[in-house]
């Protein structure tokens, strides 16, 4: 390999830190900084530095596994991808391809997540895909998509944070989920700007807060109606901004206003002084923004909660303006990308919905097919894998550990113990692929070369910086074999460049557009932000601008596929494509260092363009809705949203609320961190996170281990006593198998419209236990 370091990108969360990466004597890699990425300019958390460990774990998968006589066993290549292709062959001939299941994961490269997209519904014929990032910010996607008609997670980029008034950010514990990232909050405060925090617990990010509101778990929903009311008792909406963007105001007051304050203070507990010292803080500067995570979005209303926190910043003229707006925190590393390309059970590539017709031959004819034979949405995640051993009898799947993450997680296992067949393709055996037939070890970030999107939507390029060790392969050649097997000789390139390409075609005039974006231009630019279309002939290039900043352009709205989007405007119209509105200008003008950054930035990717001509003339856009909304009328929705309670509310038997969360020194459900030797130490096992007063009922000391129990079963883990939760409620992560497994007690219930499964919030009772 090149002797020179790698400026490549963190594997795990969906910050995508930049770092290089320079080779070691004996063979691996080391991490050193890279200060020119402006989300981390250098910093990394425990996570991103010790990532090289994975590469040469002792645990490492090198060897294909296929079962025998119970036992998972080493096997060559050719005999695990024969069983694989045996097995889904002989299961749809049986019983149909919608026996087929495929589920993916949100840390699979933005290429990967497109080929299994394709690979499920070319190769396989299948409907039944979904991902893990169901379980992360579908929520805050649908009411994003919903209100604003286009879902991306940041609809600006992160430096646009410190340059607000006031961040309300709602559970969201950034400390420990992207350290790197509380800098801007730290900036914003410096600037002036004031933070308020909504969380239940009092976490290190709450504890930087300017005021924490920490409301009852899964009551967020009302805490958001009930600040909109005072914002209208108080007449501090913005009414020529309500007039001017939005539509369906009038519902959306009338619910708020019967959500007077104290009725909101007796469903979350926070106090009316409170609420009007957030509306206040909220309302007084010209800039505001609301960043949601996963609190508010892993609910089974977490659609309307997010859609609750929306209306508070279209009632004050918030969204679509310069340094305000709306904003999800995404979680996983492509949480963002890996929502955009085709293995979420109801999408196509390009953000396209799998049941629009046009979507359907736009992207058939790039992959060669008839779009009859594209089969229709699927099951969402948790309905996937409760379908197992039933209606889906064989699963293929891709970078997620189910067995752990999932929701009442025991019952997940024990449908995949059921299942006919399963095909597991990871680094390590994970808790789920020991329940495997066959195991197929792959390569990962720093091996193989790939794109992956931020959560602000901007597009990287994730480089090759060692050799993969002997007897992995990757992904895309997993597909690659299989498909072959399945008489599918092609589509499925091994290439991750070729891929991609592909994968430019089938965005192109999509929301998620990728199709001015290359390789090329990515290994010269920090990242782009889409949607970045490819000039056509009538499209005019954009620029030159003010100068003062990147161009910021209006999205394309959804294609209709015949040449006219939504709303009318012609595709390649001059409305569309690279119009410097007075919104951009306005974001434009406020120079400072950031923008002094952004302005280099833009003049590499115009120096970029001028290299590659017209085909890579587009900017990118790293603000979205600065002079229209992504709507068929360019309006932002307003939707009428109510309060209503958990689906598992406290009772006798159950009195106490169960939430769950992340620890700063591990990462999803563990797989790879927990094979880290540093970060096990920092954080090597599950707790029960509880109030003094609920401990002292239990007759619980500090680390005496306590049983948690919820209607779907029973968690163990040492106590953590702590005022920085309410006593009503406990806490629990979810990174670990076994008998301290917090996803054996939550709650499946769905939420309608996302089908995002309730993490934040069931009832359980807490136990001593007795010792040994
Ligand atoms: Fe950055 Fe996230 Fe990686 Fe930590 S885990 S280094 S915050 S990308």
């Amino acid at each position: 390999m090149n002797s020179t370091p790698t400026p490549t990108h963190c594997p795990y969360c969906a910050l995508q830190c930049g770092m290089n990466l320079s080779p070691t004597p004996d063979g691996g890699v080391e991490v050193l900084e890279r200060a020119d990425f402006p989300v981390n300019r250098g910093a990394l958390c425990g996570k991103g530095r010790t990532a090289p460990a994975v590469l040469s774990s002792r645990v490492r998968l090198t060897s294909p596994l296929v079962r025998e006589g119970g036992a998972l066993v080493p096997a060559g290549w050719d005999e695990a991808l024969d069983r694989i292709a045996g097995a889904l062959g002989r299961i749809r001939a049986e019983h149909g391809a919608d026996a087929l299941g495929v589920f993916g994961g949100g840390g699979l490269t933005n290429e990967k997540a497109y080929a299994l997209g394709k690979f499920a519904r070319v190769a396989l014929g299948t409907s039944q895909i979904d991902y893990n990032g169901r379980f992360c910010m579908s929520s805050a996607a649908a009411a994003g998509t919903r209100a604003f008609g286009l879902d991306r997670g940041l609809p600006f980029p992160l430096e646009d944070i410190p340059k607000s008034g006031c961040v309300i950010l709602v559970g969201s514990n950034l400390a420990e989920t992207m350290p790197p990232s509380l800098r801007f909050l730290t900036e914003l405060r410096e600037n002036g700007g004031t933070l308020i925090v909504v969380d239940p617990r009092r976490t290190k990010t709450a504890e930087q807060a300017d005021l924490h509101l920490a409301p009852r778990p899964g009551t967020d929903l009302a805490l958001a109606l009930g600040l909109l009311h005072l914002v209208v008792a108080e007449g501090r909406t913005d009414e020529a901004y309500i007039a001017e963007r939005t539509t369906g105001w009038e519902d959306a007051r009338a619910a708020a206003m019967a959500h007077w304050p104290e009725y909101v203070e007796r469903i979350t507990g926070v106090p009316v002084p409170q609420l009007r010292e957030a509306v206040r803080m909220f309302c007084d500067p010209e800039t505001a923004m609301v960043l949601t995570a996963r609190g508010p979005e892993q609910q089974s209303k977490g659609t309307d909660t997010v859609g609750a926190w929306i209306n508070l910043c279209l009632a004050t003229g918030r969204a679509g303006r310069p340094h305000s707006g709306y904003g999800c925190l995404t979680g996983q590393g492509n949480g963002q990308g890996g929502r955009e390309h085709g293995q979420k059970a109801d999408q196509l590539p390009g953000y396209r919905k799998l049941d629009d017709p046009a979507a359907r031959r736009h992207v058939a004819e790039v992959w060669g097919v008839d779009p009859d034979s594209l089969p229709g949405p699927g099951r969402s995640a948790y309905e996937l894998l409760d379908a197992l051993g039933t209606d889906i009898r064989a699963l293929l799947l891709m970078g997620s550990n189910p067995v752990v993450s999932a929701p009442r997680a025991a019952h997940v296992e024990e449908r995949i113990g059921s299942l006919d067949f399963l095909a597991v393709c990871d680094v390590v055996l994970s808790e789920t692929a020991e329940l495997a037939d066959v195991v197929l070890p792959v390569t990962q970030w720093a091996e193989e070369t790939g794109t992956t999107t931020n959560l602000e939507g901007r597009v990287l390029l994730r480089r090759q910086a060692v050799t993969p060790p002997e007897g992995v392969r990757s992904d895309l050649e997993v597909m690659h074999e299989l498909a072959a097997r399945l008489g599918v000789e092609k589509g499925f390139p091994t290439d991750p460049e070729e891929v991609f390409e592909e994968l430019r075609r089938a965005s192109a005039g999509g929301p998620a557009d990728y199709s001015g974006i290359t390789y090329r231009r990515l290994a010269k630019e920090n990242g782009v932000f889409w949607p970045c279309p490819a000039p056509r002939p009538a499209d005019p290039v954009p620029g030159p601008h003010s100068g003062d900043g990147p161009p910021t352009v209006t999205p394309r709205g959804p294609a209709r596929g015949d040449g006219v989007r939504e709303g009318g405007v012609p595709q390649g119209g001059t409305r569309e494509a690279g119009v410097a509105t007075a919104g951009n200008r306005e974001g434009g003008v406020a120079a400072d260092g950031n923008r002094k950054g952004e302005t280099r930035e833009t003049a590499v990717a115009q120096a970029a363009n001028r290299e590659g001509g017209v085909e890579e003339a587009h900017p990118g856009t790293p603000r979205l809705f600065l002079d229209r909304f992504a709507t068929p009328d360019g309006r932002a929705r307003f939707v009428p949203v109510a309060h209503r309670a958990a689906a598992e509310e406290p009772d006798d038997e159950y009195p106490v609320l169960l939430t769950t969360g992340r620890v700063v020194a591990q990462y999803q459900s563990g797989a790879q961190t927990r094979r880290v030797d540093e970060l096990n130490a920092a954080a090597p096992g599950p707790f029960v996170e509880l109030h003094p007063r609920l401990a002292a009922r239990l007759g619980a000391a500090e680390g005496d281990p306590v049983a948690v129990v919820s209607r779907r079963g029973r968690a163990v883990a040492p106590a953590r006593i702590t005022r920085a939760i309410r006593p009503d409620t406990v806490f629990m992560p979810f990174h670990w198998p076994g008998e301290g497994r917090a996803n054996t007690l939550t709650n499946p219930a769905l939420d309608p419209t996302s089908r995002m499964p309730e993490f934040k919030a069931c009832a359980v009772r807490v136990e001593a236990v007795p010792p040994a």
